[in-house]
């Protein structure tokens, strides 16, 4: 009745979910083991291992979430906040207005300030606010997928510190993509992504952080404790953290020698995201960032010999999404279906003030290599020129070739 599951290749050049590659996708095809199994609990430390290099950090705690990325962020701020903590978030983009929202549903009261979509923070605007509003935790997004905008963080971070509050930031686009210097920009707690530049399916949310957030979680785990006795819990509850699943003080005791059983690891979900990091780590750090860079020069150039115009502040821009301005008279949402149905091309609209306004073309991970970036090029330019947009033609693809063979 129902067809085998036949899913077919396509080119996606999105903000995520990107190309798997193809040691992750047999990776996951790898027998099950048992989730206190030495052969398993090995993989689960080798993991965390390569979590701490990726995030460049000493931390002791780095381990992934299981749910996707916002389940990262989600545990985060759950374990964080208590009931009427001041949580501060500068926005520009729609993931800052994630962070307020899972702030707010526990209890944060949260102060906010919004600069212009396709731009990013002064930093010092940031810090002025910061000693203005004397937050317990700043949250705040480092690539900003939905506009493109990468905000610069480690002075942010180092006036966090001085001001003992707590930075929190959210680098689920930029992990693996882009440099995430944790202990060097002095993030407390830092979330990744799967999906995006590590080129891993969705479904896992790699984390890391200090001391200093362990130490308030395991003053509230004490609380935890006493439910089993009402008198001292009545009298603490609200500092319980009100969550079970997301609790990073139970989680730290089963992602350490404790082993205590919390969930039942997603055993799969590790196998790829171990076998993700080990391909980050054998391209090195380094030149992996040179390779996005690389790819994104390539395709910026082309956009640009075709005649179109990038979106935002370029002196902000993220290495890995490219925003490009939907031109005057053109359906957006018409080229994207034509570049998916005559194409196999995928690539992103926006959001909210954006919709309709921009594409975004991913270039993270596995996704982000000549053949794609060269493929995309030439379609969007022949589906443009099909829609009768006043393009220049012939010129994108060369423009990207040269960027290529100056380097070879
Ligand atoms: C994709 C993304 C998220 C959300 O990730 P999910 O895996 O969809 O939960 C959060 N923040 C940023 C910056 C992202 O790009």
């Amino acid at each position: 009745m129902y067809k085998e599951l036949n899913a077919t290749l396509r080119t996606i050049m999105t903000p995520g979910p990107v190309e798997v590659d193809p040691r992750v996708l047999r990776a996951m095809c790898t027998p099950i083991l048992g989730q206190f199994d030495p052969a398993f609990t090995t993989l689960m430390n080798e993991t965390m291992e390569m979590i701490r290099r990726v995030f460049q950090t000493e931390n002791q705690w780095a381990f992934p979430i299981d749910g996707t990325s916002r389940a990262g962020i989600e545990a985060v701020l759950a374990s964080l906040i208590e009931p009427g903590d001041l949580v501060f978030v500068p926005i520009y983009g729609r993931f800052g207005h994630l962070l307020v929202e899972i702030a707010q549903r526990y209890g944060a009261k949260v102060a906010t300030i919004e600069t212009e979509w396709g731009s990013v923070f002064e930093p010092q605007v940031v810090i002025d606010e910061i000693k203005r509003v004397k937050p317990k935790i700043v949250a705040m997004v480092h690539g900003e997928t939905s506009t493109g905008c990468m905000q610069p963080l480690k002075e942010i971070g180092a006036a966090c510190r001085a001001q003992d509050v707590l930075f929190v930031v959210d680098a689920v686009a930029t992990l693996g993509g882009t440099e995430v210097k944790v202990d060097e920009w002095k993030i407390d707690a830092a979330i990744g992504g799967a999906q995006k530049c590590l080129s891993v399916p969705s479904g896992m949310a790699p984390i890391t952080f200090n001391a200093r957030v362990e130490k308030i979680l395991l003053q509230r785990k004490k609380i935890e404790r006493g439910l089993a006795d009402p008198a001292t819990y009545d009298a603490e509850q609200d500092r319980l953290i009100r969550t079970n699943y997301f609790d990073l003080s139970q989680l730290m005791d089963y992602w350490s020698p404790v082993r205590l059983n919390h969930h039942t690891e997603a055993t799969s979900m590790l196998y790829a995201l171990r076998e993700g990091l080990r391909l980050v780590l054998e391209e090195g750090l380094e030149e992996r960032f040179a390779r996005h860079k690389l790819h994104e020069a390539a395709l910026t150039a082309g956009i640009k010999a075709m005649g179109l115009n990038l979106y935002g502040d370029s002196a902000a821009k993220l290495p890995v999404v490219t925003a490009i301005s939907i031109p005057d008279g053109i359906d957006g949402e018409a080229v994207r279906a034509m570049l998916l149905n005559d194409f196999e091309i995928e690539i992103a609209s926006s959001f909210g003030p954006l919709k309709g306004k921009i594409w975004r073309i991913g270039s993270m991970g596995y996704s982000c290599r000549q053949k794609n970036i060269l493929h995309v090029l030439s379609a969007l330019e022949a589906v443009l020129y099909r829609h009768h947009a006043k393009i220049s033609l012939g010129d994108a693809v060369q423009a990207a070739l040269d960027v290529y063979h100056k380097k070879n």
